[in-house]
């Protein structure tokens, strides 16, 4: 049987032959799996490839690459298939998916790990936390972590620890032409520079070694569930503590709707609620006196904040994020003035459904002190990263929604630069890409992408355009 593609046709005896060069797998339209394997975790993309090759290795990934561009095939590159905006699935074209190349390699004695690319953090924790060791990962733990890190991120050891892709030492990447470089700060530089931040523009990641540093096994985490009709103040305490945080606090507010969790009282069911989430990242018994100020930023409902695995704090709000349900992010680096504060508020009130919620991840620490200039991501000097959620189970709405969450960012990125985390938005939209990344740093991209994708052969991500194709 031939598969359509968006530029012609694709003969069986040309499928058979990449299928033969592969350890992995093709799965096509019509094969018993297809419809599992083109699913993505944000059911808003509903995409119909015409093959995804599931890679066993990076030899697979070369031949994936060189398979493309012989075809001339448009290419989403699939880690653990969180995009929000959908760029890891397409219509028509080869998915180079990477989900089942999950080893890893942890040194204790050096402190770091090499893992492959279709590792999530849920499997990534599980053997680093072996050694009593971490390293900065997502808070729900079915995230990929390829590209995760390459868009920066952001997780409960940020303050601690930086961004993910602040401790990322090397990486292993296959670039548009099917070569395997290793690019750290002494082979290709400026790739191992545009890595860190810049997405999944420059080739194929397939492993990323990370700096590890010893977390856990306990540490001291979890939620305080405020009323919304105290959200004014719980902000603006949660705000002035800001400065006398120390670094092993990360903290986090989410606007939403409190979900029937059995150990909220059924009255607050349904209702607008504001949570406080923090991880205290050393010893749990010194944590005790620094989260002492989140117990009483107004009158809590509750509070369910003590020590715990960190694996546990890292798969703790998981049953609230599973697959399947249609989402929309967008976000902004803001300052959390009074205004901004106003405009979340305000925003709050009117969330399209009970799923639909505004985050503030409270910035600072150490990811405030890499210098601007070391990796592509450079937002360092702002307080609060505010992430606007739309999720709702279906597609009723659904653009209703969307336009709710735009709204909202809007009206409370006026209090910021106009950044937008590349990682929390559901755009591809150029102009939206270019206002994530400062001028000078924006160019020092383009010069990467023309050095090593300078046709644009992956362009499905936050995309860099290089210059032939500007
Ligand atoms: P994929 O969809 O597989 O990949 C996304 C894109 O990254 C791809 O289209 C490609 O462009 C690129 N990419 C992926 N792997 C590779 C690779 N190996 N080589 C080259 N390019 C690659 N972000 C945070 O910072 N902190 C959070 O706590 C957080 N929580 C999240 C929770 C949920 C439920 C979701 C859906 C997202 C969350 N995110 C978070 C956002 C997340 O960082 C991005 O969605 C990220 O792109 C997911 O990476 P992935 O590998 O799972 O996604």
């Amino acid at each position: 049987m031939s598969i359509d593609t968006a530029k012609g046709v694709l003969g069986d005896a040309t499928v058979a032959e990449l299928e033969a060069a592969l350890r992995g797998t093709v799965v096509r339209p019509g094969d018993a799996d297809y419809d599992e394997a083109r699913s993505v975790w944000n059911a808003a993309h509903d995409k119909h490839p015409a093959l995804i090759v599931r890679c066993a290795g990076t030899a697979d990934v070369v031949r994936a690459v060189e398979f493309a561009r012989s075809q001339d095939l448009l290419v989403a590159v699939r880690g653990g298939a969180h995009s929000i905006a959908g760029f890891s699935t397409c219509d028509d074209g080869i998915v180079i998916d990477l989900s089942a190349m999950k080893g890893a390699v942890v040194d204790p004695v050096r402190r770091r790990v090499v893992a492959q690319a279709g590792m999530t953090w849920g499997d990534l924790d599980h053997e680093t936390q072996a050694f009593g060791l971490a390293v900065t990962g997502g808070l729900v733990s079915s995230t990929g972590i390829s590209g995760f890190t390459l868009g920066g991120g952001v997780g409960w050891l940020l303050r601690r620890h930086g961004l993910a892709s602040d401790n990322v030492t090397a990486a292993e990447v296959v670039t548009a032409d099917g070569r395997v470089v290793r690019a750290d700060p002494r082979e290709h530089p400026e790739l191992f520079w545009a890595l860190r931040g810049g997405g999944g523009n420059f080739g194929v990641v397939t492993s990323l070694e990370y700096e590890l540093h010893p977390v856990g096994p306990q540490v001291l985490g979890g939620l305080i569930f405020y009323p919304a009709a105290e959200a004014r103040q719980v902000i603006t305490r949660w705000r002035e503590e800001f400065d006398r945080m120390p670094d092993d606090l990360t903290t986090l507010v989410n606007l939403t709707t409190a979900p029937p969790l059995p150990f909220l009282p059924p009255e607050v069911h349904g209702t607008r609620v504001v949570i406080v989430g923090g991880m205290y990242a050393g010893d749990p018994a010194a944590g005790e006196a620094a989260v002492a100020p989140l117990r009483s930023l107004g009158t809590p409902i509750a509070d369910v904040m003590g020590p715990l695995p960190y694996t546990g704090m890292q798969t703790l709000i998981d049953p609230l994020w599973t697959r399947g349900a249609h989402n929309y992010f967008t976000s902004a680096f803001i300052e959390p003035s009074d205004t901004a504060i106003d405009a979340v508020l305000r925003h709050h009130l009117t969330t399209p459904t009970p799923r639909s919620e505004l985050h503030l991840h409270q910035l600072g620490g150490a990811f405030a002190r890499v210098p601007a200039e070391a990796t592509a991501f450079s937002q360092r000097d702002s307080g609060v990263l505010c992430n606007v959620i739309a999720r709702s189970p279906d597609t009723t709405d659904f653009d209703a929604h969307i336009a709710w969450a735009r709204a909202a960012r809007r009206e409370i990125s006026r209090n910021g630069h106009g950044a937008m985390y590349v990682n929390f938005t559901g755009d591809a939209a150029e102009d939206k890409v270019r206002a994530s990344y400062p001028e000078a740093v924006h160019e020092r991209l383009v010069r990467v992408k023309d050095a090593y994708d300078p046709t644009n052969m992956f362009r499905l991500n936050q995309n860099i355009r290089p210059s032939a194709a500007a």
